[in-house]
């Protein structure tokens, strides 16, 4: 095992006596060794005071502001110190879309506004031309 990757702990014998008893009269339980159970018992520990739960991930890329004329975008990837992400400008065209940070009309900004259901709404009524890049999905 890599160094570095264990801690050990030191816990009461007494305690630890009673839980070996245990462990050795209930193989049922699976426990290969005091550790298995130690790590057990820990982790639904941390469970219940949700300790090891992570964060609730955020998406990368969130829209908001949609309008006939184009849509705004929030990028997370593009965070820094100062902000949590950048915000980008994604504008309709009849026969395109423009991203104002990437200057394409082919960038995962325009990718990801045109999967918007509503994007899709406003440009298909439109009979614009860039309903046809539309992936159907
Ligand atoms: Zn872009």
């Amino acid at each position: 095992m890599p160094i570095g990757k264990y801690r050990g702990i030191t816990l009461q014998r007494e305690l630890v006596n009673v839980i070996e008893r245990y462990i050795n009269s209930h193989p049922e339980m699976g426990y290969k060794s005091l550790a298995d159970f130690a790590t057990d018992a820990i982790r639904e520990k941390c469970e219940q005071l949700k300790i090891l739960t992570p964060m609730p991930e955020q998406p990368v890329l969130e829209h908001f502001n949609i309008s006939e004329h184009g849509v705004r975008i929030l990028d997370r990837t593009l965070a820094n110190r100062t902000s949590r992400g950048r915000i980008i400008d994604v504008y309709f065209r009849p026969d395109n879309a423009w991203c104002e940070h990437c200057q394409s009309t082919d960038c995962r900004h325009v990718e990801f506004a045109l999967n918007i259901p509503k994007v899709r709404k406003i440009i298909i009524k439109k009979g614009w031309e860039i309903s046809k890049k539309i992936k159907e999905t």
